[in-house]
Formats: structure tokens, C-alpha cells, sequence
């Protein structure tokens, strides 16, 4: 239990870790990505305006040069004063403006005068109104410095989710003061001369928002896109991480409680194993006492004492042979290693049984190559094959056949394989048929198959238990050398 405690927290530690780090990293991606979206979106649109700005200035600029030299002056020159409610003067302004903005799209064009009254306008409708004291071109009056600014219909966020912008729906107006050009030579304080009126001019710009949305929201599902294939495979690689950690825990899980109960079982077995050695003596004693009074004159003649004493002795055979079953199987013992011929192995363990196989009708065919020799303890190695027989007699339980084929290996060593015509083994008992006490016989003990497993793995060898193509039980024994 102390061992499972100290291992358990280091185990499911990196399995937190390992989860913890998947969100913390799968939060990182989605804000970076968010985060890298909105910062490349403001950049680009930062730098539309900033170029509309420059494009609006260069214009203004040019509508302040062309309206002076080609209007200011002559006009005032002609008529001394300027006066555009003349039709004359408004007509040359106009086509002075007209020339100029040829080209460029603006929806509205406004010539302030020194009252921010309207003196020249595209929509001759606007011409006389006059502007309140805090509107813009009142302020660009006083304070000399143009003004550039997005009017927008609906907020650039709102506009990121609509369909398709309507015209208008983001207006870049441009607000510049009108002033007199000081000849080269003339030196003059800038900024000394005041605006001689206010030039407004607004242009329709949502055509390139609209591409900059677009943009933003191309760059918006790139991010996406990148980030959720980026999360999938995290999100898999953690899926993964987590069940081969779960799986090795389990496995750690079931291997310590292997470990304890075969701890628990083999110190079960030492106990067990001293008592049945300390049974054995007493045993052998009442197995002769029994014997011997059963061979007596006058017990032969009295059927009742002797009937007792046959269960006796009976009783007495079968448990000192599962005592030492039991003490083989809890104490083996280390192998020689001698030259042994199995053919010779073979034979003994058949004629040892020849007269019970006579008995059931059972027939024995062997098929050896000559001089089987491999290095082992041919008392070993007889008590294996003698439990694999006598099993397959009883499976068999009357007339039968069993067949023995001996094989020299290619790589050395032999392989003896012995097949019964019995029923075979049960599909589903095979995995178990070399557990100790496994059995499904009445009066079976379950260690006959475990004594021989353990005699040919202690020979370095394998025994496996199979069913033949052709039907009965099949014992494969493989020894190496
Ligand atoms: P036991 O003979 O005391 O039952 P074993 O370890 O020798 O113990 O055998 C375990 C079980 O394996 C048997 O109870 C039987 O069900 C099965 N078995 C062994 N040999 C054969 C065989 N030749 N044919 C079919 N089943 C067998």
C-alpha cells in the first residue's frame, strides 16, 4: 500500500500538467490570434485614411492654389471687390472649381466666407445659409489649421457584421482654410495673414472601407482557420497523451495488484508448503500401517474392518500424492543438466502406463527422429510428459489415440508434441489452464499442467497448450538446447 501511495501523485502530476497546458495554450492561440487579427485590420485602416487624408490635403491645396491665381485675383482686379452672389463671379468660380475636381467623385463642395456664410456651393440650393458659431468651418476660420474627419453612418465594429455597405456610409470631409499666395520674395510671418474664407469638401469613401473589411475579415477567418486546425491538434495530441498516460496507469494499477496478491499467495504457499512437507512423514507412516494390516490373515477375513481400512489406505494414496504434487509445484527443484535422449523418456512414460492404456482401448503412436538428446533432468522431464499422458487418458476417458512426434530443431534443441483425441481444451479455459488449482475435474487437483509448465520453462524451455486442426488437445513442448 506505501509503495501505491508514493507512486500514485507522481503518476497523474504530469496528466494535470499536460491538460492545464492544453487550455493555457489553446487560450494563448485564440487571443494571439484574435489580438493579431484587430492589430493588422487597424493597421490597414490607419493607413487608408492616413492616404485619403493625403489625397484630400493635395486636393484642397490645389483648389486653394487655382481658386486664388484663377479667381481671387483676376476677379478682384476686374471688379475690385469680390462679390459671388454676380453671377458673373459665380459662374467663373464655378468653372474654376469645376475643372479642378474634375475626376475626383465629391459629394459636396462648400466656399465659406469671412461671415461662414455659404458663398459658393455644388448644390446651388446651400448657397446664403450660414453655419452656427461651433461648426467646424467656423473653428478651421479661427484657429487657420485644416481639419480631416471620417463622418460614418454606422460604427466600423457594427460595419464589420453587415452585408453590403450602403453608398455614403463612411465620408471623409476635409475642412481647409482659403488663403491668400504670397508671392516668392515677399517675406511675410506664417500664419500672419488670416483665412479669406473656409473650403469644405466631402468625398465617399465607403468603397475602400468596404475593402479593408473584407480584409479584416479574411485575416479574421485565416487566424480562425489556423488557429482551430492548431487547437485540433493539440486537442488530439493531448486526446492521445491522456489515454496512453490513463492506459499505463491501469496497466501499473493491475500489475502492483498482481504483485501483491502473487506476494500474498507465494507467502501463503511458503506456510502451506511447510505444513504439507510436515504432513508427508505422518502420512507415509498411516499409508504402511494400513497396508500392512490390510495384508493381515484375520483382517481379510473380517469385510468390515477390512473395507475401512482400504479407504484408509485409499484415502492415505491420494493425499500424499497431492501433497507432493503440491510440494513439486511450491518447491521446485533446479534441473540437472545432463544429456537426455527423449526417445528413451518417451518410451518409459508409455510402458509405464502401457497397462492402463490396454485397459481403456487407448492406442500410442509415436513418431520420433532418431536419438533425440538434449541437455535436462530426465526425471523432470518424465513427470512433465506423465502428467500431459495421464490428462490426456482421462479427457479421452475409454478408447483413444494418442500421438507422440519428436522433432530435432533447425536451430537445436528438440520440440515433442503430444496429441489426444479427446474433446480438446475449452476455448475459454485455455488462458487459465496453467494456473495452480485450475480444474474441472471432481476429484482434480489443478497442478498437473502448472508442474509441467513450470519443469520445461525451468529447462528454459515452453509448453504450449493448443487444440489440433483436427480436433483432441495438443501439448507443444519446446526445449532449447
Ligand atoms: P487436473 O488434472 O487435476 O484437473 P491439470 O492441471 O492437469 O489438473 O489440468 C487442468 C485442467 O485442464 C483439467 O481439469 C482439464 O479441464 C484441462 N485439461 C488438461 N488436459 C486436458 C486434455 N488433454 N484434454 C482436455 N482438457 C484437458
Amino acid at each position: 500500500m506505501e509503495q501505491q501511495a508514493a507512486t500514485e501523485p507522481r503518476d497523474e502530476f504530469p496528466l494535470s500538467y499536460a491538460r492545464a497546458l492544453s487550455w493555457g495554450s489553446r487560450v494563448l492561440i485564440l487571443c494571439t490570434g484574435i489580438g493579431l487579427s484587430v492589430v493588422l485590420s487597424n493597421a490597414a485602416r490607419e493607413r487608408l485614411l492616413s492616404k485619403q487624408t493625403d489625397f484630400a490635403r493635395l486636393l484642397a491645396e490645389n483648389l486653394n492654389h487655382q481658386i486664388y491665381r484663377r479667381f481671387t485675383l483676376p476677379t478682384a482686379l476686374a471688379f475690385g471687390r469680390i462679390a459671388l452672389r454676380q453671377p458673373t463671379q459665380y459662374e467663373r468660380l464655378n468653372q474654376v472649381v469645376l475643372s479642378v475636381i474634375h475626376g475626383w467623385q465629391l459629394k459636396s463642395l462648400r466656399v465659406y466666407d469671412l461671415d461662414i456664410v455659404i458663398g459658393y456651393s455644388l448644390d446651388k440650393e446651400e448657397i446664403g445659409a450660414d453655419e452656427p458659431d461651433d461648426s467646424v468651418a467656423a473653428r478651421v476660420m479661427e484657429s487657420g489649421a485644416p481639419e480631416f474627419e471620417i463622418i460614418s453612418a454606422v460604427p466600423f465594429s457594427q460595419a464589420l457584421f453587415m452585408g453590403k455597405l450602403e453608398v455614403e456610409t463612411f465620408v471623409l470631409r476635409a475642412t481647409y482654410p482659403l488663403r491668400v499666395e504670397i508671392p516668392p520674395g515677399i517675406s511675410t510671418e506664417e500664419g500672419s495673414l488670416p483665412p479669406m474664407g473656409v473650403l469644405e469638401f466631402s468625398q465617399d469613401i465607403t468603397g475602400d472601407f468596404a475593402s479593408v473589411i473584407t480584409f479584416q475579415r479574411l485575416i479574421a477567418g485565416v487566424i480562425m482557420f489556423s488557429s482551430s486546425v492548431l487547437f485540433s491538434l493539440l486537442l488530439l495530441f493531448i486526446r492521445r497523451a491522456d489515454k496512453a498516460l490513463a492506459l499505463r496507469m491501469a496497466r501499473n494499477r493491475a500489475l502492483e495488484e498482481t504483485l501483491h496478491t502473487s506476494e500474498r499467495l507465494a507467502a501463503m504457499g511458503r506456510v502451506v508448503a511447510s505444513i504439507a512437507h510436515e504432513i508427508r512423514n505422518p502420512l507415509g507412516i498411516i499409508r504402511s500401517s494400513a497396508e500392512f494390516l490390510l495384508k493381515r490373515e484375520n483382517t481379510k477375513q473380517d469385510p468390515r474392518t477390512h473395507g475401512i481400512l482400504q479407504a484408509v489406505y485409499d484415502e492415505a494414496v491420494r493425499l500424499s500424492r497431492t501433497v507432493n504434487d503440491f510440494l513439486d509445484y511450491a518447491r521446485p527443484r533446479e534441473p540437472k543438466r545432463n544429456a537426455t535422449v527423449l526417445n528413451r523418456v518417451a518410451e518409459q512414460v508409455t510402458a509405464f502406463q502401457a497397462g492402463e492404456f490396454e485397459r481403456l482401448g487407448i492406442r500410442v503412436e509415436s513418431d520420433m527422429d532418431e536419438e533425440l538428446v538434449v541437455r535436462g533432468d530426465k526425471n523432470l522431464l518424465y513427470r512433465a510428459l506423465y502428467n500431459l499422458t495421464a490428462n490426456a487418458v482421462q479427457a479421452m476417458n475409454g478408447p483413444g489415440l494418442i500421438r507422440i512426434r519428436g522433432r530435432r530443431r533447425e536451430k537445436g534443441g528438440a520440440e515433442l508434441t503430444l496429441t489426444d483425441s479427446g474433446p480438446g481444451f475449452p476455448e475459454e479455459h485455455l488462458s487459465r489452464l496453467t494456473d495452480p488449482f485450475f480444474t474441472t475435474k471432481d476429484d482434480g487437483i489443478g497442478l498437473g499442467l502448472p508442474i509441467a509448465s513450470s519443469i520445461i520453462t525451468s529447462h528454459g524451455g515452453e509448453l504450449i497448450l493448443e487444440n489440433a486442426a483436427e480436433g483432441g488437445a495438443r501439448a507443444r513442448i519446446i526445449l532449447y538446447e
